[in-house]
């Protein structure tokens, strides 16, 4: 539990009730990440009230999986990052506050800004995402959204976020609640919790409704062309190739492109349709279209099933957050720790 810590020569004298902070800043039961001793590692083991009182009293940084199962969430998370991302996270709020979204603000362990907002009981994650893309395409603002996926296949888990008031940098002045005119830590982190507002599941419902947000998906697509036709649900790397990629990589990554699509059920045919048109409208320059028809044909056609995630041209565009990554790790780390 983290308490009376030191912030530029102030002595903040409150101490966190762990369970309302667990209660709060709870995600799937099953699963965490940690950061020990400079790793992280995800972990399949059952989150306890011990890992939180560790994170608060700096012992380790936890990280929680907002999604629950059934593709619910108890909150939801804005995560800021680089110049301009104050600015960025107090329009959002502002802007959220017209519709009566109650985000509180927690500087970042960077410096930068994280929104949270709570609910009152488990929302589905696609419609808290919907609501959190109006926010920041009304607001002009970029920011990631957690959870990360509307839903995960079952025995997945999604990414995990940073949890707040981590021991080892509140008395630094970060991963704290502050307040968002001043920009100034709440005196009393503690008793600032405990006030704060939690949305309903029907309110969350009515906001959907009357903006039109079920429709918004579809909206984006029309209104934003290629940027917004390509599948959103893919791995981290893939998500990054589909930007585009140079000279250099454009086989190995149209390949690789290739066996995601076919590891999440797209047919041969609808691969072949993304991948030319990827091709066409990101490489620089594209490969023909012929190469590009028999990339996709090998990786159908010949029973391949690797992502190529030890390959140097394929690692630039990896992620640690990838649930690929992280099981990998979680079997490691389990295998090193044990559950505990
Ligand atoms: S672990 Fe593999 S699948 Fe996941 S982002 Fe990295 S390269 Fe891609």
């Amino acid at each position: 539990m983290s308490s009376d810590e030191e912030e530029g020569g102030e002595r903040m004298n409150w101490r966190i009730d762990v369970q309302h902070f667990a209660s709060l800043f709870r995600g799937h039961p099953d699963a965490f990440g940690l950061m020990q001793d400079g790793k992280i590692a995800a972990v399949r083991c059952p989150v306890s009230l011990l890992h939180y009182r560790h994170h608060l009293e700096g012992k380790i940084r936890l990280g929680i999986y907002p999604l629950l199962s059934n593709g619910r969430t108890l909150f939801l998370a804005l995560d800021f990052d680089g110049p301009g991302s104050r600015e960025s996270a107090w329009r959002v709020l502002h802007f959220a506050r017209h519709f009566h979204l109650p985000f509180v603000w927690e500087v970042s362990k960077s410096g930068d800004a994280h929104l949270w907002l709570f609910f009152s009981g488990p929302v589905s994650s696609r419609d808290a995402r919907r609501v959190a893309r109006m926010l920041l395409e009304e607001s002009e603002a970029r920011a990631e959204i957690f959870p990360k996926q509307d839903e995960v296949p079952e025995g997945g888990l999604g990414n995990f976020i940073w949890l707040p008031l981590s021991g080892e940098s509140v008395g630094k002045g970060r991963t704290l609640f502050i307040d968002p005119e001043s920009l100034d830590p709440y005196p009393d982190q503690n008793s600032f919790l405990s006030g704060v507002r939690k949305v309903s599941e029907e309110d969350l419902a009515r906001l959907v409704d009357m903006n039109g947000l079920n429709a918004t998906d579809h909206r984006a697509d029309r209104e934003c062309g290629q940027a917004r036709t390509y599948p959103g649900h893919l791995l981290p790397c893939a998500q990054k190739m589909l930007e585009g990629v140079s000279e250099g990589c454009r086989d190995v990554v149209a390949f690789r492109l290739a066996i995601h699509l076919k590891s999440h059920g797209y047919t041969w045919e609808r691969a072949k349709e993304l991948l030319q048109d990827w091709n066409a409208t990101r490489n620089r320059p594209p490969l023909s279209s012929g190469e590009v028809a028999a990339k996709v044909q090998s990786a159908y056609l010949r029973g391949y099933s690797g992502y190529g995630c030890e390959d140097p041209l394929i690692v630039p565009f990896c992620e640690e957050s990838c649930p690929v990554k992280q099981k990998t790790l979680a079997v490691q780390f389990v295998a090193e720790e044990g559950c505990r």
